[in-house]
């Protein structure tokens, strides 16, 4: 995965802005998937050098994973199965079979909103931390021709992965985080840790108690204003994930061209501007906070009144709030998007 934006790592190191230089917390950051991943772990009970280990071990984690899954690796296991498209099956790991099917369920969960082969058109708008462009019409129309998640077909008894159109890519970039995150929590605990969390970008995974036994607090960041968050809450043995359009974006001519596609149209999602998703899965919370963004306010409503699995907080392009379960009782106030939320 590409490196992320500064704002993206602000996003990532300002929710822990409340948990820092704090006695009992061992934390790192490191930069995996293209991104900042930022480990804290309790030292309560089993001690700093223990919590050492721990972390170590959730980064290692984070690096195995992307060494399976990254397309910007030629080595990975996925890349071999972009390069067989349209020509065979690739016999892959369990934990790739598993995850490209995870990847297809969201996909179909969401319509199609969340789509894992979207890969052409996010190469079309080529945005990244250097800005962006507009694509042709015609360059637009080509990536669609090349998008469609019904493409790939996963042979869980023989173990392979196949996408069955040439040119067509799997991109588990809205996935892989959260998957990561996952895995990372689970090392953790297998090193003895009994609190700790791990942020891979905006996906976050919880566990445990923070020291003295108190929970974790997480913030969501304001869509609009850097250094401000929209809410704070507790929470632990859970997942949140935040796809925003402030993350990767270029603005031109008023309109803000950001990095989640809506593979219908081939433009960036519209309608709303920040999704927080909270679930026990980070990989679930990850993959339908994208599914989410691209459906917008009204189908976003329905799917999050659907899943009894999930909370959703959404606020759209006019600032308005709409919010389930817990995110309910924050009670989170219509933020301020001013000037800087043109279209
Ligand atoms: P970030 O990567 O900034 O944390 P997300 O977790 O929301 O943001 O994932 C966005 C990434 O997912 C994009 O960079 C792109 O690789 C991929 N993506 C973009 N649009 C879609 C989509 N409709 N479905 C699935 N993945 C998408
Ligand atoms: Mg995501």
């Amino acid at each position: 995965m590409k490196m992320a934006s500064a704002a993206a790592a602000m996003a990532a190191l300002m929710i822990f802005a409340g948990c820092t230089q704090r006695p009992g917390l061992y934390k790192d950051t490191r930069v995996i998937m293209g991104t900042y991943v930022t480990v804290t772990v309790s030292e309560e009970d089993i001690g700093p050098q223990k919590a050492v280990d721990a972390a170590n071990a959730a980064f290692d984690e984070i690096s195995r994973v992307d060494r399976l899954m990254s397309t910007y690796k030629p080595e990975s296991q996925l890349s071999e199965v972009n390069r067989q498209a349209g020509i065979k099956p690739v016999k892959v790991d369990p934990e790739l079979l598993d995850t490209v099917q995870d990847a297809l369920d969201a996909a179909a969960a969401t319509g199609g909103a969340f789509d894992p082969t979207v890969g052409p058109l996010v190469r079309a708008w080529k945005i990244g931390p250097e800005g962006g462009r507009i694509p042709a019409t015609e360059e637009i129309e080509k990536a669609r021709a090349l998008v469609g998640y019904s493409q790939v077909a996963v042979d869980k008894s023989g173990g392979t992965v196949f996408i069955k159109k040439k040119g067509m890519s799997i991109d588990l970039g809205g996935i892989a985080k959260g998957y990561s995150a996952d895995r990372a929590v689970e090392a953790m605990k297998a090193r003895g840790a009994r609190g700790g969390i791990v942020a891979v970008a905006g996906d976050l995974k919880l566990f445990g108690r923070k020291p003295g036994g108190g929970p974790w607090k997480v913030g969501i960041q304001h869509p609009r204003e850097k250094d401000a968050m929209l809410a704070s809450f507790n929470l632990t043995d859970a997942a949140t994930s935040t796809s925003g359009d402030y993350e990767r974006f270029f603005i031109k001519d008023g309109v803000r061209y950001h990095h989640i596609i809506d593979p219908k149209t081939g433009y960036p999602a519209k309608g709303l501007v920040s999704v927080t998703v909270l679930a026990h899965d980070s990989y679930v919370a990850d993959s339908l906070s994208t599914g989410i963004f691209v459906m917008g306010p009204e189908k976003g409503r329905e799917l999050a009144g659907r899943r009894r699995d999930i909370e959703v907080l959404m606020i759209d392009k006019d600032g308005k709030v709409f919010a389930t379960g817990r995110f309910i009782k924050l009670g989170v106030k219509s933020p301020n998007l001013g000037q800087a939320n043109p279209e």
